[in-house]
């Protein structure tokens, strides 16, 4: 609610353009489509539209003050100091701000331009999802990435972000990949220029921003380097998406620049290809039904440090393709495992970190509090901590033994920041108290001096208590008066005679307050020894700023391996509380699982007291389809993605949930699920599976794995069956990638005779006593039948309907049984191999008879002719 005093909200004549409208509209000219800010005393407030929308998504009042145009200004408007969190709101619902600020003080204003001079005001930094730093703004757990596109040629430049840590990479991508490689990053907020493409979300910024010469000049003076090639040898794309990005940072922070470290050069094989979808329908950083609960992330993560749990998120979402890396990642990942008491020791001392990389953001985009400093030297003094125990461990894996070096020579630093912050430094500076005692002692007199005044006034009040016999007397101190003396009524007017010593300052209801000459001048050695202290403490602030800000890439790579050791150390906890195994790798296109469980579904189970079953999995190029039929509730579903997370999770450098696992590296991981089992979210189901699949079908290499679900589900029996045949011969014989498909089709499993690396299994049930037993546990060979009607049956579909389906379905088999059913004739189809001949031949014809053309030669009506020729050929074929 906005709770603002009265006087506070008015705008003083604003029937016509006063200045200070027309100061406003300017503002708001530069803003853009961005809500204005615009600060006034101790509020912000928002006026015209953005005052309407404003105060819709905040739900506080909107008021209006003054005219324009005739018209009344809608205004609300929220208290500064509570607007982080109105800004949080703000942007959570896809607002970005603008925060106009008074650039000099109403004195300095009177002494510009006279008694009614107006406070000059400027923008000073665009609030946007992509440019937070504040940690009530962003999640502790998850990066938080801006990302900036440039087109050029047929490459896509991609550069992206985390300016809360410093995080910056660039990548060059064909268009075909840009999704993916978006779904990877999660951006909150994409930029690209002028005139680029299908990107409804994005915030368009001017086109020469953009450009490659540009965006190297932007590098070099950045970093302040001669040359780019420290980074990589970069394509013109990309340095035009640095360029972008740089460009729309300095704008958000008003020529202020945020933190960001050399950036890293991405190559997109460098990772596993995982689209959109397929993250949506695997769960993997967050669950379907939205949020963190239920995703495999939640399942996982045991990191305790907000850098692990962004380190475990960003690995998670970025799986490796070079076994060399995972290898590493796994060794480091067996070294906690196999260690128990370490672990505990190293988790238990990463506990006690802060999060110097969120820290260290805020310091360097000028936002830094005395408490981010003092996150910084805890968190360094404990890394110092953690290196020497770590260091004096024998057999070190690689990857530690090359980090550690980087948690190093930062000694003098906290021992320097330790002498000179207190233990918990404040937030705010307007106080002081955050340079310790002893640390200077020229502020340590005038703090003595103050606390001195401090002593003088309460012996003062003793002794006005006694002079004047008032018991009551007090010496009290507001905002506006400042030190004064204070008796109750009854007693004012002994101290109002002439010759008391005391001047009369102010009559309240129930009291009287006086001045004294003594009084006043204990009170201006206070404030005075109090100015000097707070500007003493500013400028100590400024230098222990200073020293962060040189050392700023030394401390980020240090947090980066705080990160990474925890990750390690957290992994190696996950793994050892669920009994997971560390996977293989092999050089041909092979998933071996012996003993796999889903995680999610696994400690879902564990929770009521169930237990999840394990199942094998085995492809091989010769094996490399399963076909896996059996009832609805048997468990499908489950062992396709089970098998796909322990793809993810063993290339992010994980453990895994089985008992062993050995796979060939997987270059892309598709998931599909049949449109009906999506209903729920309300899309246009069919035509999405059916769109999703075509990518799968478009993209998917022998080096992929893609697990689709009742694919075809989402239309009439026939086209489904059709379709989901047709799809399984293309992804046989056409992609030739690992597979499991999951089918309530029991017609499918004929498809066996005719493709020899697809096999049949299911998910085994028996029926008990009348009543359907699921087993959860995948067999070899077809299921016998489609057990529909048991399982409408165990969920409580009433008797009489059951009986009748009963009836009704075994009429229907009788049918198929004299007729051949649903499938028949299916056995004469051509092979699949054959039919992509023949529509290659045709497609042929046609492009010999185009080729062979000169279009130069032809008369109209020949061309006429020619036409209705090529139609005709298209069509007969
Ligand atoms: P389907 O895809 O065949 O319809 P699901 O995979 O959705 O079946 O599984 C249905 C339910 O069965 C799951 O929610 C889970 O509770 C249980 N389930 C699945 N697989 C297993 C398993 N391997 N062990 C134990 N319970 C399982």
């Amino acid at each position: 609610m906005d709770q603002r005093p009265a006087k506070n909200a008015s705008l003083p004549g604003m029937s016509a353009p006063t200045p200070m409208m027309v100061q406003y509209l300017a503002l708001k000219a530069k803003a853009g489509d961005c809500l204005l800010f615009y600060r006034m005393g101790d509020f912000f407030e928002l006026f015209f539209d953005d005052a309407r929308a404003a105060a819709a998504t905040l739900d506080i009042a909107l008021t209006s003050r003054g005219e324009h145009d005739g018209k009344p200004i809608p205004m609300c408007g929220v208290p500064v100091h509570s607007a982080e969190g109105y800004l949080a709101r703000l942007i959570k619902a896809g607002h970005r701000v603008a925060i106009a600020e008074q650039t000099e003080s109403p004195e300095q204003a009177k002494q510009r331009g006279g008694s009614k001079a107006l406070v000059a005001r400027d923008i000073v930094r665009f609030v946007t999802a992509g440019t937070l730093t504040e940690d009530s703004l962003l999640d502790s757990w998850a990066s938080n990435n801006l990302v900036a596109l440039a087109p050029v040629g047929d490459m896509i430049g991609v550069a992206a972000a985390d300016i809360s840590t410093g995080h910056f990479e660039l990548a060059a991508v064909a268009p075909g990949a840009l999704e993916a490689e978006l779904a990877r990053l999660a951006a909150s907020e994409v930029v690209v220029p002028e005139g680029f493409a299908d990107m409804s979300e994005a915030i368009v910024r001017p086109r020469d921003e953009f450009d490659s010469t540009g965006g190297e000049s932007a590098l070099k003076a950045h970093f302040a380097i001669n040359s780019i090639d420290a980074i990589g040898a970069l394509t013109r794309c990309e340095l035009a998406a640095a360029g972008g990005l740089i460009a729309y940072l300095a704008h958000a922070g008003q020529g202020k620049m945020p933190f960001l470290k050399l950036p890293v050069r991405r190559e997109v094989h460098e990772h596993l290809l995982i689209d959109q979808a397929t993250r949506d329908s695997l769960e993997i950083n967050a669950a379907s039904k939205g949020g963190r609960a239920g995703s495999l992330l939640a399942e996982v993560d045991r990191t305790i440090t907000g850098g692990g749990a962004r380190q475990l998120a960003a690995d998670l979402a970025a799986p490796l393709m070079d076994k060399g890396r995972i290898e590493e990642r796994l060794a480091l990942v067996q070294w906690f495992h196999d260690a128990p008491l370490l672990r505990d020791a190293v988790r238990s001392a990463l506990r006690q970190l802060p999060d110097i990389a969120r820290a260290l953001g805020r310091v360097v985009a000028g936002r830094g509090s005395p408490r981010d400093l003092g996150q910084i030297r805890d968190g360094l003094d404990g890394a110092r901590a953690l290196r020497e125990r770590l260091g004096a461990m024998a057999d070190q894996p690689a990857l530690l033994d090359r980090l550690l070096p980087t948690l190093d020579g930062h000694g003098a630093m906290v021992d320097w920041f330790q002498r000179a912050l207190v233990a918990s430094p404040p937030t705010e500076t307007g106080q002081g108290g955050y340079i310790a005692e002893g640390y200077d002692a020229a502020l340590d007199s005038l703090r003595l001096a103050g606390r001195d005044g401090r002593q003088a006034i309460a012996q003062l009040e003793a002794r006005y208590r006694n002079a004047t016999g008032v018991s009551a007397l007090k010496i009290r101190h507001n905002a506006v008066l400042g030190y004064f003396v204070e008796v109750p009524a009854k007693h004012g007017d002994a101290l109002m005679v002439a010759g008391s010593g005391f001047t009369h300052r102010q009559t309240m209801a129930g009291a009287v307050r006086f001045n004294s000459p003594e009084l006043h001048e204990e009170a201006l050695r206070i404030t005075q020894a109090g100015g000097h202290a707070l500007a003493a403490e500013a400028a100590h602030l400024e230098e222990l700023i200073g020293e962060v800000m040189a050392r700023r890439d030394a401390i980020a790579a240090s947090a980066d391996t705080l990160a990474r050791i925890d990750v390690a150390a957290a992994l190696a906890e996950r793994a050892a509380e669920g009994g997971w195994s560390r996977p293989s790798f092999a050089d041909h296109p092979c998933l071996e699982i012996k003993g796999g469980r889903h995680p999610v579904v696994e400690s879902a189970l564990a929770k009521s007291g169930d237990r999840f079953i394990a199942n094998d999995c085995a492809l091989a190029p010769e094996r490399r389809l399963w076909l896996v039929s059996g009832p609805n509730m048997g468990g499908k579903s489950t062992f396709l993605r089970q098998n796909a997370l322990i793809v993810l999770l063993a290339q992010a450098g994980s453990y895994v949930p089985a008992t062993s696992a050995k796979l060939g590296l997987v270059d892309r991981l598709f998931s599909r699920v049949g449109a009906s089992d999506n209903l729920a979210r309300g899309r246009s189901t069919f035509m999405v599976e059916m769109v999703e699949t075509a990518a799968i079908l478009a993209q998917a290499t022998e080096r992929s794995f893609v697990i689709l679900d009742e694919v075809g589900r989402g239309t009439s029996t026939y086209d489904g069956l059709a379709i989901a045949w047709a799809v399984v011969e293309g992804i046989h014989e056409a992609n030739r990638c690992r597979c499991l498909f999951a089918t309530h089709y029991h017609e499918l499993t004929r498809l066996a005779d005719s493709l020899d690396a697809l096999s049949l299994h299911h998910v085994r049930a028996k029926e008990y006593k009348g009543d359907l037993v699921l087993m959860h546990e995948v067999a070899d060979g077809p299921a016998d039948r489609s057990y529909g009607i048991a399982v409408a049956k165990l969920a409580g579909l009433p008797p009489p309907v059951i009986a009748r389906a009963q009836t009704v379905l075994e009429k229907l088999e009788k049918g198929r049984a004299e007729t051949g059913g649903l499938a028949a004739g299916l056995g004469d189809l051509p092979l699949f191999s054959a039919a992509l001949d023949a529509a290659e031949a045709k497609v042929d014809a046609l492009r010999e008879k185009l080729t062979g053309l000169d279009i130069d030669a032809l008369s109209p009506r020949q061309a006429l002719d020619l036409l209705y020729e090529l139609k005709k050929a298209a069509g007969e074929d």
